[in-house]
């Protein structure tokens, strides 16, 4: 029965009356590439470009950058490519840029976006690599920032990718301030995507990376779809769009509820996809809202699966 209903299910990402969810495929780098055409991606959602940088003693050099971001925009010629600039720090830290000073909270530290703050020359060169990789390109490339917490860092990056002539920049929202206020952060970029993953460590102050406090560390939590919520509502206010590109997205009834909350796109790793795909498809935009309605409604992250599961019938 699985396997018909993955057939059935082939194409675009789509709700069973036809409303479009694009499904892309979260990547590491151009070696990902096959799994996420075969898995039938319509782009990529989240390229995290620190794989690039990671494992050694020097950063790479904007040649290095310029090929392996090419080889990534020409795999999706007519697809959306949503690159993630360089998220060094806390769990992924960079041997030839170590933080300033001690951190003894590194998840709090000088990650993403705010180690940019301090190497500017970092960012500019990374920018000015996937400036020179776009020209010529056909895909529709996007770039967006990790780890903001505000919306002037939200508008010095716009302002940034906008000086090295990328034209589409947006945020990841990943931090609960950017959440609460994303109705500021919308008005200085051009879209959002939501990292769960770290959202749902800050949103209940449980480290990724500590084990004892794994069982916090669920994004059905209903503190957590609020801030979903939040950020969804603003971008949608705006008319621009708000993807979804944590593990979140992976979970077939956690991607309905998203989809019922108002995200717009939906990013996860390339197995992911089919069944992802399925679960939208054999349900209407309506059913989603109600089972976003239902989980939010309910009190523990338990509960929440389980409403959004009675008014999703068959996902298990
Ligand atoms: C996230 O935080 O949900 C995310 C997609 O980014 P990463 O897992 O790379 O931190
Ligand atoms: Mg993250």
């Amino acid at each position: 029965a699985r396997r018909a209903v993955l057939s059935a299910a082939a194409g675009p990402g789509a709700t069973a009356d036809g409303h479009a969810v694009p499904l892309l495929a979260n990547i590491g780098g151009p070696r990902d590439l096959e799994a996420a055409l075969a898995a039938g991606a319509e782009g990529v959602g989240l390229y995290r470009t620190e794989f690039l940088f990671l494992d050694r003693d020097t950063a790479p050099t904007p040649e290095e950058q310029e090929e392996a971001y090419r080889a990534v925009f020409e795999a999706f010629p007519h697809g959306r490519v949503v690159v993630r600039t360089l998220d060094a720090g806390a769990d992924k830290p960079l041997p030839f840029l170590p933080p300033p000073g001690e951190e003894p909270n590194p998840a709090l530290g000088e990650r993403g976006i705010r180690m940019f703050r301090r190497h500017p020359d970092i960012m500019t060169a990374q920018l000015g690599a996937l400036a020179r990789a776009v020209t010529g390109a056909t895909a529709n490339v996007e770039i967006m920032a990790p780890m903001v917490a505000t919306a002037q860092e939200a508008a010095w990056f716009a302002e940034a990718c906008r000086t090295a002539g990328l034209d589409s920049a947006g945020i990841m929202i990943e931090v609960p301030s950017a959440a609460i206020r994303a109705a500021d952060l919308i008005e200085v970029v051009d879209f959002f995507s939501i990292g769960t993953n770290d959202l749902t460590q800050y949103a209940l102050a449980a480290d990724r990376q500590v084990s004892g406090v794994a069982g916090l560390q669920d994004p059905w939590h209903p503190a957590v779809l609020d801030l979903i919520r939040t950020a969804a509502s603003a971008a949608s206010a705006a008319g621009k769009g708000c993807g979804v590109c944590g593990e979140a997205a992976a979970d077939p009834v956690l991607a309905c509820v998203l989809v019922g909350m108002g995200v717009s796109s939906l990013s996860m790793a390339a197995p992911a996809l089919p069944w992802v795909r399925a679960a939208l498809a054999a349900h209407t935009l309506e059913q989603c809202r109600t089972a976003a309605a239902a989980a939010r409604s309910s009190v523990t992250p338990g509960d929440a699966v389980e409403a959004a599961r009675a008014e999703l019938p068959g996902l298990h």
